[in-house]
């Protein structure tokens, strides 16, 4: 028996298809290309059953619907399923009903970001290729996935970042082994040079779509969730969106275990959320618009979705238009602000990525898109200690006299 249902691969826009089997970067017309599977051979042969019986603690147990053919190629670093964790008074306090919130904290995952999802699967798919060398363009959290997987799996990582990105980042991906660049430029500027250096130094090129199956490995969030909730999916799905493969593979996740009768009823409402500072997507949909202009002066504390120029713009919202879900843009002050009131009342440490979504969940309750009826995740894609916080600045001398009054907390 194939150990794979992959059928073949397929341009995201003109549908034209491609032979598994080999390596592919973009499309012919330059476009993302997706793996489709025999999802009826696969719906033959896997239960939902086989699914939960699974040794895997983490997106390994999904392997049937992933691409990699061979289990000595499946690179592992300790994956383990992400905890939904409900909001009662943040949820409240935002105008919405206690347990009907939940965020899903993907940045317990290994390298501490849901970039790990992606890039385990592109470097396993690598492996199975005989690729030696890996390249990828970063705001920090995809180059440390790719520099963890690549080296656990004896592969060759270069990792060129814009120089700004937050500085813990940058020392993660030089320490887990990456030959690690700062570029005086934004994520696209790195992604050119990448390009360039295909023919010219040999690496192959893992930005963002740009190769098939880091969109793979982030459906397994879509499918994580449907088993995590009992294959019953909430109403609405709020996503940071940088480049936009988290909610593009959530919504073919929810396209799969659909047409293989997991999952019925109406799907989730996908909402993509962006920093107001830089926001195409939120433009091009607002617009009306299939495709995104390239943002100019992109700057945000929330690095990871700090993405001028997104080369799955369609399919982003294309995913959001079919979803009948919508997009929505946050200020940075309130992006921060969120972070603040998580932390403080629920004691979950977001990263600003996420508190993007928290934000954008007050905000689309308060102009009337979704109700406090919805039942909502939204996702928190990395560790919050992966970026700057504001400094302490309380300190005791304990050679003086201590004044016990200034340790009174306000409540
Ligand atoms: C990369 C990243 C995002 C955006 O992810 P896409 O799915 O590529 O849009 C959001 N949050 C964090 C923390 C990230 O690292």
């Amino acid at each position: 028996m194939n150990a794979t249902f992959v059928s073949h691969l397929e341009c995201s826009l003109t549908g034209e298809t491609y032979p598994a089997g080999q390596i592919h970067g973009l499309s012919r017309v330059g476009k993302p290309l997706l793996v489709r599977y025999d999802l009826h051979r696969l719906a033959r042969n896997v239960t939902k059953q086989d699914i939960y019986a699974s040794v895997e603690k983490g997106f390994w147990r999904y392997a049937p619907f992933l691409p990699v053919t061979k289990p000595e190629n499946q690179i592992s670093l300790g994956e383990f399923i992400t905890p939904l964790i409900r909001l009662r008074q943040a949820a409240l306090s935002m105008g919405g009903r206690a347990g009907f919130v939940g965020i899903k904290d993907e940045g317990r995952l290994p390298s501490g970001s849901f970039k790990a999802r992606g890039l385990c699967i592109a470097v396993s798919m690598a492996k199975e290729f005989g690729i030696q060398h890996l390249a990828i363009p970063t705001n920090g959290n995809a180059g440390s996935a790719l520099a963890a997987y690549a080296r656990r799996a004896g592969l060759q990582a270069t990792v060129l970042c814009p120089a700004d990105i937050p500085e813990i980042n940058l020392r993660e991906i030089q320490q887990l082994g990456a030959d690690t660049w700062r570029v005086n430029g934004l994520i696209h500027d790195c992604g050119k040079i990448i390009a360039e250096g295909k023919t010219k130094v040999g690496w192959f090129d893992v930005s963002t779509l740009k190769e098939p199956y880091r969109i793979e490995g982030k459906k397994t969030m879509g499918l994580e969730l449907a088993e995590q909730l009992n294959w019953q999916l909430p109403d609405v799905i709020f996503c940071p969106t940088g480049g936009g493969t988290g909610l593009i593979g959530m919504w073919k996740a929810f396209q799969e275990l659909k047409e293989i009768g997991w999952i019925d009823g109406p799907l989730p409402r996908m909402v993509a959320v962006q920093s107001a500072s830089c926001a195409p997507i939120v433009k091009a949909w607002r617009n009306g618009d299939e495709q995104a202009e390239f943002w100019h002066g992109a700057s945000t504390v929330a690095s990871g979705i700090r993405v001028p120029d997104a080369i799955g713009d369609f399919l982003i919202i294309r995913a959001v238009r079919e979803s009948r879900g919508f997009c929505i843009d946050i200020p940075d002050k309130e992006i921060l602000a969120a972070r603040d009131q998580i932390a403080k009342i629920e004691g979950v440490l977001l990263c600003p990525e996420g508190a993007a979504t928290v934000a954008a969940y007050r905000q689309a309750l308060a102009d009337g898109w979704i109700s406090r009826d919805d039942r909502t995740v939204l996702f928190n894609c990395a560790s919050g200690l992966k970026y700057p916080m504001p400094p302490v600045s309380t300190d005791v001398n304990k050679d003086l006299e201590i004044d016990f009054s200034q340790f009174a907390v306000s409540t």
